[in-house]
Formats: C-alpha cells, sequence, structure tokens
C-alpha cells in the first residue's frame, strides 16, 4: 500500500463533497489547522479500550444524537437535554445488559450530511441540498443552500463551545448516578405506560438502595459523580477533517482529533476511494456503516484495508438494514467476520433502514419497527455466539413529534405537531426512554 498522509485522500476519487468555493476553502482549512484540537490522543485511545471491552462482550455501547446538529441549537438547554436523555438511557442499559455503558453522542461536530442528490425542488425552485450546517443553511434560498467555507470555522467553534459545556456537566457532578435515578423515577412515574416499567425501576432503586447501605456513595466512590460521554459525528467533509488531524508528540501517531471517534457513512464507504483513504491512517476507533449493499467479501477488504493489525476497539461496525432485511442480511456478514477471527464490535443502528415518508408528507420511522430491528440483532449474535456490542440511535431530549408510535402513540396526523429536524426523523424524550426500557427488558430475558 502507499504510504499515507493526512492528505493522501486527495489523490482519490472523492464522494458527496458539497462544491466549495475553492480558494476560500483552503484558506479556512488552513486556519482551522493552526488552531487546538478539540479532543487529544489520550482520551481516543481511552474510548479505544472500552470499545474493545465492549467488542467482548465485557461493557455496551450507546452512541445516540442528532441525526444532525444545528447551530441553532446550540445553547444550554438543548445540550443539557440531550446529554441527560443519553445518561437516563445508560443507566437503564447498565442494569439491562449488566455491563458498563460507554457513551458517545452524535455531538459536537455532527454538521455534515450525505445526500441523495445535489439538487432538490422546494416550492418550485431547484435549490442546492442541505448538506449540514457546516456546509450551507436549511432555508429555501439559494443565497442560503449555496455552500460557504465560513461555516466550516462556525462549525469548530459550535463543536467546541459543546464539548466545553459537555465535560462541565458530566466531570462536574451533573451526572451523578442518583440524580439520574431520580429522572428516571419520574419518567416512569409520569409515563403513561410507567407500569410496564415499574418493576426494573424497582430492581434499579433496590441495587442503588443495597449499594448505598453497603457505604458505596457517591461521596466515598466518585466515579459515581461522574462520567464520560465522548464525542462522534461522520467524517464526511474531508478538507476539515484533514485540518484537524494531528500528530501525537508522545506516539507519532496520527489522530483525527475533530471527534474521539468518526464514523464511515454508508454512501461514502467504496474501496479505493478518499474516505476509505483517509480513514485508514488516523488512529481513532472508527465506525462503518453496514447496510444491505454490502457483501461478506468487500467487507472482510475493508477491514484489511481499515484494522490490518486486527486491532480491538478499532472497528465498530454499524449494521443499519431495516426490520425486514437484518433477518436475512446481517447474519452471513457476521459469521464470515467471526470465521475470519476479525475483532470488530458490532452495533445496531435500527434507524436508517426504516425511514419512510408518511402520507402526510413528513420523513418519518415506525418505534415498532426500531423495536423489531433491535430483537433482530440480538437474536442475529445469540444465533452465531457474537457479541451484540451496542446501539446507535438518532434522539433528541426535546419533546418532537417524528417518529410514529410508542406509547404516545405519534400518529401520522400527529407529526406535523412539533416537527422540527433539518434532516432525519428522532427519537423524542420519551421515546428514548421507553425503548431503554423495552431493551433492558429484552436483556433480561
Ligand atoms: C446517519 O447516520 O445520519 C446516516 C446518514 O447514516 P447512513 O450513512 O447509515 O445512511
Ligand atoms: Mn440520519
Amino acid at each position: 500500500m502507499t504510504e499515507w498522509t493526512p492528505d493522501s485522500w486527495r489523490t482519490k476519487e472523492i464522494f458527496q463533497q458539497p462544491k466549495w468555493p475553492v480558494n476560500k476553502l483552503d484558506e479556512t482549512c488552513a486556519k482551522l489547522a493552526k488552531l487546538p484540537p478539540l479532543v487529544f490522543a489520550g482520551e481516543i485511545e481511552s474510548l479505544k479500550e472500552q470499545l474493545a471491552a465492549a467488542s467482548r462482550g465485557d461493557a455496551f455501547l450507546l452512541q445516540g444524537g442528532d441525526c444532525a446538529e444545528d447551530f441553532s441549537s446550540c445553547n444550554a438547554t438543548y445540550i443539557r437535554e440531550t446529554m441527560k436523555v443519553l445518561l437516563q438511557m445508560a443507566v437503564v442499559l447498565t442494569f439491562g445488559a449488566n455491563k458498563n455503558v460507554v457513551k458517545i453522542g452524535r455531538i459536537a461536530g455532527q454538521y455534515a450530511k450525505p445526500r441523495s442528490s445535489y439538487t432538490e425542488m422546494v416550492n418550485g425552485l431547484e435549490l442546492p441540498s442541505y448538506r449540514g450546517d457546516c456546509v450551507n443553511s436549511p432555508e429555501p434560498t439559494l443565497e442560503a443552500r449555496t455552500p460557504n467555507p465560513d461555516r466550516l470555522m462556525q462549525a469548530y467553534f459550535h463543536s467546541t463551545a459543546t464539548l466545553n459545556l459537555l465535560r462541565a456537566y458530566v466531570q462536574g457532578g451533573y451526572a451523578d448516578l442518583h440524580k439520574v435515578h431520580v429522572w428516571n423515577k419520574e419518567f416512569v412515574a409520569n409515563s403513561s405506560e410507567g407500569q410496564r416499567y415499574e418493576s426494573i425501576a424497582a430492581k434499579i432503586d433496590s441495587a442503588i438502595s443495597f449499594m448505598e447501605a453497603c457505604g458505596v456513595n457517591s461521596t466515598q466512590v466518585p466515579q459515581l459523580k461522574r462520567t464520560n460521554i465522548y464525542t462522534s459525528h461522520e467524517a464526511l467533509i474531508l478538507p476539515f477533517e484533514q485540518a484537524m488531524t494531528r500528530q501525537d508528540t508522545l506516539s507519532g501517531r496520527w489522530y483525527d482529533c475533530s471527534a474521539h471517534m468518526v464514523w464511515i457513512g454508508d454512501r461514502t464507504r467504496q474501496i479505493d476511494a478518499a474516505h476509505m483513504e483517509f480513514f485508514r491512517g488516523i488512529n481513532n476507533p472508527v465506525g462503518m456503516k453496514v447496510g444491505p449493499t454490502m457483501d461478506p467479501d468487500e467487507l472482510i477488504k475493508i477491514l484489511d484495508i481499515l484494522n490490518p493489525n486486527n486491532e480491538a476497539g478499532r472497528i465498530n461496525l454499524i449494521s443499519r438494514f431495516g426490520h425486514g432485511k437484518i433477518g436475512s442480511m446481517l447474519p452471513p456478514l457476521v459469521k464470515r467476520v467471526r470465521d475470519e477471527g476479525r475483532n470488530v464490535l458490532w452495533s445496531c443502528d435500527p434507524m436508517h433502514g426504516n425511514t419512510f415518508t408518511a402520507d402526510s408528507g413528513f420523513k418519518t420511522r415506525d418505534f415498532q419497527f426500531i423495536t423489531d430491528e433491535i430483537k433482530g440483532f440480538f437474536d442475529t449474535h445469540g444465533e452465531a455466539g457474537t457479541v451484540p456490542g451496542g446501539l446507535h440511535f438518532e434522539l433528541t431530549g426535546a419533546n418532537v413529534t417524528e417518529i410514529c408510535g410508542g406509547a404516545q402513540k405519534i400518529s401520522d396526523l400527529d407529526l406535523g405537531n412539533n416537527y422540527q429536524t433539518n434532516c432525519d426523523p428522532r427519537l423524542n424524550c420519551q421515546q428514548s426512554l421507553e425503548l431503554a426500557y423495552d431493551i433492558a427488558e429484552m436483556l433480561q430475558k
């Protein structure tokens, strides 16, 4: 293989890039390359260790957040509510899986989106598609939709502000296990389906009381007061990711310091193309979406490229087939990876294979199909004797109406009540927690 450099991807064919005004892009990226990294190598390596544990079944990964973050939601309330729902789900899943839950947000940098077409028709006008806040703005005018490199700089500073507050919350006492447990009790008490969750809630309650009776509390065990939420995004816009890629002074290894973990989307994972080239040289844990078009030979070839040393914790394969396809399409891949002895963490994204347009015209997903895909994921790994290592969700702490179903029984007709997303539909706070309890129940059986 040819030598890797942070810009060696430039010799390859590249997919899903905006049509930038060229000179301004280079100027912005040169400035970005001089700014401090968002995360550093030591943290990235700790995450890798934890993901290695999850791949062995000794921990469990929960990854979640917006489909696309937007600059206008970069405020204390929104960040706090996203963090809160992740923490609440994590406590329920810790109990369900009886394992440490590694938390990764789709947060502090999830600003770029792949799209099926360069342009779209809005109100009879053909406009460039919205590609995420680091590229353009969703308003339906030509000016707003024209890719603007200044937005990459704005994305950097919005990511910095988000990450700063996230670190403050999770390290500063806001994530105290007892507080999170109190929020969960409130959820169960107020949920229309609360009774269904009471037995799990009561078990968690008694586990915590038992710990306290033994003198295990957050004064004595600071870990109960603090946690970590790692960051991740789809590393799509390679000039930006290159600018954030830095060489660790201690080890000499290269890391993409825009997030702890980055992933390759289903549309940019072509062998011998630019994204694959970029990802092979960075030392972060990398995710890759695995959808219906992936075949087992191709997957093994990709693992040869991305993880030639078969390092544990390096690769997170994020399956996303849809509830109807997972049962037939995931098993051959899982078995091949198992038989080849490849170290990977398998996780399940039950969102992206289950998107459809409702009669009302809103892009949505059905809570039941999401649950079904998760069941299919656990069943597949159960049968193959492999580890179902984690889950990947699009969710928000806000009370949106973007996904049908759940205890609130959101119907097609309700979607318009509070449909906020600029991109894919997200589980709202209540749906996210319900799902966590449902999964805990599945895991307990
Ligand atoms: C996403 O995770 O938002 C996404 C675009 O997913 P995929 O690449 O799996 O379609
Ligand atoms: Mn999405």
